[in-house]
């Protein structure tokens, strides 16, 4: 049987090898560049929304394993979501990675949000350098989203 930890291995390189909803959108969906100089990640975000819902999403850009499957895994989880749903979600993997909301407290997992394969990404955690990796992607999400 294998551990947890190396199911969850498996699903992070499965992203980084194969990753989902690769490409770009041609205006008018919005379009966010997002840069973590500490690692060198770069992600673009190509967001296509549609009556408040996330038509299409794209991912393009460079980098460490982290940053690319979370942003492969954050594109999988949010096609054909309502914005609201969005939104949970990027606070629910927010509140994953130890990121306080807006006025500084810790945010408090919504049990009714699905993490799905995201929930591969937990042991970021504990390696404080990379969860600049892993929450890259959503922060560029949030920017594409400001636009749309
Ligand atoms: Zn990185």
């Amino acid at each position: 049987m294998p551990g947890l930890e190396d199911l969850y291995r498996e699903i992070i390189l499965d992203h980084h090898r194969t990753p989902r909803n690769r490409g770009e959108l041609p205006p008018p969906a919005a379009h966010a560049v997002g840069h973590n100089p500490l690692c060198g990640d770069e992600i673009d975000v190509y967001l296509q929304v549609e009556n408040d819902i996330v038509k299409d999403v794209k991912v393009g850009g460079q980098g460490c394993s982290i940053s690319q499957s979370s942003a492969s895994m954050m594109s999988q989880a949010i096609k054909g979501k309502k914005l609201p749903e969005v939104r949970a979600l990027v606070r629910r993997f927010k509140g994953m990675m130890s990121i306080p909301d807006e006025d500084g407290n810790p945010i408090e997992p919504d049990p009714s949000v699905k993490l799905g394969d995201l929930e591969a990404l937990q042991g970021v955690v504990k390696y404080p350098v990379r969860i600049k990796c892993a929450t890259l992607s959503w922060n560029t999400l949030l920017e594409a989203l400001a636009q749309s």
